[in-house]
């Protein structure tokens, strides 16, 4: 029927990708399974996006009635069920009152639009971000974002995007201003940079700053939010409440979707016509969403990540505390990152021939977003492998 695939066929995609490892052709659970039938336990998860992990009933399910349905895309002229329920199930959880959701198809794009609307309802056009973020690889999402490497090549990306140090508030206080700033944009905590939890002192600051300054605050929850932290919105331990969220990674289960969720003074600004997309939100991926969703907004499911994610804490906390190799432990739920004194690579390799998947935040993180569903014993079994690789 088809040929096996040999090891030039990896030429024909464009070599943007550094691809390691097996050909992986089927998944169960928090474990994906290869090509020769080995089981790779799964620290991964899609980079934070299998929420429910492999073959998860509440996909599957969600797939199957979308699918009977009998529509897929209808385009954004018509209006549809399952983007709307959807769009009311997040606002609502994400506000305290009102608020609105324009869906799109990944993170970048999210970030993308974010700008946009912070720059129609403010009437300004500076954006601000800080240091170690990641916001995608788009010219204006890349420009907030802090990775020469990513940047340097693509240059002139969006002007007038700042990076300000992260934390220190005299800087950002120095770059936001009331005549120039449009939105301040902020991972509650920081995944390609390495893993960081943002202090509440700092996101209440800018929470205020940006009040006082008429600029958006945009939380970008592409990768902390919708359950990974042990909350809904990562945002929520902090109590502060930004002005547009962007959400990705996890919305569609797997399948491609972002959303920005805006209060009413951003809502407001937006007129037909300001912004567009073919695909988003459509009835398929929107019913998978909706149902990912109200999974991992459950109440226990929340406390199972919270109660996980301790137990995980503790457990990497003490490795780093006993091993010359760690110099920290840092996270909150199910999103945690293990500060070397070396450089991760190699680790994460050594790691994949245990059969145990993680990967990098950076040149000297080891990053352990595993699906959110994951059990204790799976957990247990990961961690004792790189607690044994780095002893
Ligand atoms: C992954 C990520 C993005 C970009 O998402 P894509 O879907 O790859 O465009 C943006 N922000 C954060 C915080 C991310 O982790």
């Amino acid at each position: 029927m088809t040929t096996p695939l040999v090891s030039s066929d990896a030429g024909a995609l464009l070599g943007v990708y550094a691809r390691v490892g097996p050909h992986f052709v089927a998944g169960e659970g928090s474990q994906l399974i290869a090509e020769d039938g080995t089981r790779y336990l799964d620290f991964v998860a899609g980079i934070a996006v299998n929420a429910l992990g492999y073959n998860s009933p509440v996909f599957r399910d969600a797939v199957m009635r979308a699918l009977e349905a009998g529509l897929v895309h209808v385009s954004n002229l018509y209006r549809t069920e399952p983007g709307e329920r959807l769009a009311v199930e997040l606002t609502s959880r994400a506000f305290h009152s009102g608020g609105q959701a324009f869906f799109c198809n990944s993170g970048a794009e999210a970030n993308e639009g974010a700008f946009k609307f912070a720059r129609k309802w403010s009437g300004k056009s500076e954006i601000v971000a800080f240091s170690g973020s990641f916001h995608g690889r788009l010219f204006a999402s890349l420009a907030a974002t802090d990775r020469p490497d990513y940047r340097r090549p693509f240059e002139p990306l969006l002007p007038g995007v700042q990076i300000v140090p992260l934390g220190d508030t005299e800087a950002a206080g120095r770059a936001i201003t009331p005549e120039r700033t449009a939105a301040v944009i902020i991972e509650p905590v920081q995944g390609e940079g390495g893993v960081r939890p943002i202090a509440t002192d700092f996101l209440t600051f800018l929470r205020e700053l940006c009040d006082a300054c008429g600029a958006a605050l945009i939380f970008d929850e592409v990768q902390c939010g919708l359950g990974r932290t042990g909350t809904l919105f990562a945002a929520e331990r902090s109590g502060v409440v930004p002005d547009i969220y962007t959400l990705a990674k996890p919305l569609g289960g797997g399948l491609p979707m972002g959303a920005i969720l805006v209060n009413d003074r951003v809502a407001a600004a937006m007129a037909p016509g300001d912004h567009a997309t073919t695909f988003g939100g459509g009835p398929f991926v929107a019913t998978v969403a909706l149902d990912v969703l109200r999974t991992v907004a459950e109440p226990d499911f929340l406390a199972d990540v919270r109660a996980n994610g301790e137990w995980l804490g503790g457990r990497l906390n003490a490795l780093a505390s006993r091993s010359p190799r760690v110099s920290e432990a840092r996270g909150c739920g199910l999103m945690w990152g293990l500060e070397l004194n070396e450089v991760a690579a190699p680790i994460v390799a050594a790691a994949r021939e245990r059969h145990l998947l993680v990967l990098t935040a950076g040149p000297t993180v080891i990053r352990i977003v595993p699906p959110l569903n994951i059990t204790r014993e799976d957990l247990e079994r990961g961690t004792a492998i790189l607690e044994d690789l780095l002893a």
